[in-house]
């Protein structure tokens, strides 16, 4: 696994975990097809080093300054990016939020196993409800989405999260100028300011891949996320047909 290109490199008690939650894949994929990649540089680059490169300025900064770092990820499925970072982050507390049970039954038991139980939530409900929770609303210094829906569905899930002065962490593949203006448009309705994306060739030639972070300007209004299905259905920003 090339640490050096990511920028970050595990303990050993770190690496021990993250070996483990490869196993931890393997038991749970056979019963539930949880994910396609947990094999070799599928599983240490397709998911291990995919989940981390977004968070690699928060992985880097003083364990001080991460201790009492609250992160969301939201449609986590098999876990991803929500429990490589929780390993990765060990003064984080994650909210993991998916709205298939099984999975997140299995995403359960993964984290009992890897003993980050106590610093693990997880919410099977859909992120339009997630995003009007007491709790939950307006309380995440981090936000983060992996391969869940469109970018303005995604901030429309994420920024109602954010605590004032949190981020939302959009992990995007390709990512066009149109893509931009699509979530810049959604990114006024949220008060949110839309970061210039980050791109990076994830090694071993397994494609571009690139993040954009959302800031909030001011408080999300209050109207938003819509209820559940309608910020798929039609996502803001899109023109009205
Ligand atoms: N983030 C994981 C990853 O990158 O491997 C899973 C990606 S999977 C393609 C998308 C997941 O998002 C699914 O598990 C689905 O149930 C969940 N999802 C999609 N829309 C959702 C919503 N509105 N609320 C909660 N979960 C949602």
């Amino acid at each position: 696994m090339p640490w050096s290109t990511l920028g970050w490199s595990p303990s050993e008690e770190q690496l021990t975990q993250l070996q483990r939650l490869q196993e931890e894949l393997r038991l749970w994929n056979g019963r539930l097809n949880l994910t396609r990649l947990v094999e070799g540089e599928d599983y240490w680059i397709g998911q291990v080093f995919d989940s981390l490169w977004p968070v690699v300025p928060w992985l880097q900064a003083p364990a001080a300054a991460t201790a009492p770092l609250s992160v969301i990820d939201v449609g986590t499925g098999g876990g991803f990016p929500g429990l490589a970072i929780a390993i990765a982050l060990p003064g984080a507390r994650l909210t993991l939020v998916d709205s298939v049970g099984r999975k997140l039954e299995a995403v359960r038991a993964m984290a009992t196993t890897l003993g980050l139980a106590d610093r693990v939530d997880l919410r099977c409900e859909r992120a339009e409800k997630t995003g009007r929770a007491r709790g939950c609303r307006g309380r995440f210094q981090l936000a983060v989405a992996r391969a869940v829906a469109a970018a303005p569905v995604v901030a429309e899930y994420l920024v109602p999260l954010l605590a004032p002065d949190g981020t939302a962490l959009l992990y995007r593949g390709q990512w066009t100028i149109a893509d931009g203006d699509a979530l810049q448009r959604a990114a006024a309705t949220l008060q949110v300011r839309v970061e210039p994306p980050r791109a990076l060739d994830l090694p071993g030639g397994r494609g571009r891949r690139h993040v954009i972070a959302l800031n909030p300007l001011g408080p999300c209004p209050a109207a938003y996320p819509r209820p559940v299905g309608v910020p798929a259905k039609h996502p803001l920003g899109d023109n009205p047909t």
